[in-house]
């Protein structure tokens, strides 16, 4: 464990002190196991997997979808032309993933020709995103898109219905406020959805300036 804790301080330069690693877990760990795992099929096609970057001791963890073409050549989430818009929008609300923030997807392998991913896609790779949230406690998790709210909030309902609201997210003995907004993507299709998707920027950053987070 305090190996672990050691490779995470040297590999980010920051040592969180609310971190309470399970079984000795690290964010290196789960990368290794997540760019070695073929617990789907997903992993038949991929050039990389994207395990997620960022900041470890986040304010906000966001979590997407799932990698795309760009994102499968670089082994890094939210680097395309979605994930530019990504950064702006955090940025505009004081996030990014060099300070405070953690960018992740519920699906670590890129689905082939960007489909959303299957059930058993997903539920391979929950407990990469169990073990990292339990990791990174972020104090916030912003859910970027239909796909992955659904996924984490186990409900059917549209992402209109869902999002711009908090939700207590429960894992362990933890909860953490989530909330939900539209996906980068989303916003590059349709220019409408700018405006509700600020409207729930300026919300998570009221809650942050609410719970004295820079
Ligand atoms: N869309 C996502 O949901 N995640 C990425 O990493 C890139 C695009």
């Amino acid at each position: 464990m305090l190996l672990n804790l050691l490779s995470d301080y040297l590999s980010t330069g920051y040592h969180n002190e609310n971190r309470q690693p399970e079984f000795g877990d690290s964010l290196e760990q789960i990368a290794g196991e997540i760019r070695a795992c073929n617990g789907c099929e997903l992993h038949a096609n991929r050039t990389n997997a994207a395990p997620g970057e960022g900041y470890p001791a986040p304010l906000v963890m966001v979590i997407g979808e799932g990698p795309g073409q760009e994102e499968d050549a670089q082994g890094r989430p939210f680097v395309g032309k979605a994930g530019q818009l990504l950064d702006k929008m955090l940025a505009s609300i004081g996030l990014s993933r060099n300070e405070n923030a953690f960018i992740a997807n519920v699906v670590k392998c890129r689905p082939p020709n960007n489909r959303d991913p299957l059930p058993e896609e997903t539920a391979a790779c929950a407990q990469f995103l169990k073990r990292q949230i339990l990791l990174l406690r972020p104090k916030f998790i912003l859910i970027a898109g239909r796909v992955a709210a659904q996924s984490l909030l186990k409900t059917t309902e549209s992402i209109g219905k869902i999002r711009g609201k908090f939700y207590d997210f429960k894992i362990d003995t933890f909860s953490i406020p989530l909330l939900v907004t539209y996906h980068p993507a989303a916003l590059l299709r349709d220019e409408s959805y700018k405006r509700p998707a600020w409207e729930d920027l300026k919300l998570l950053r009221a809650k942050l300036d609410e719970s004295g987070g820079k």
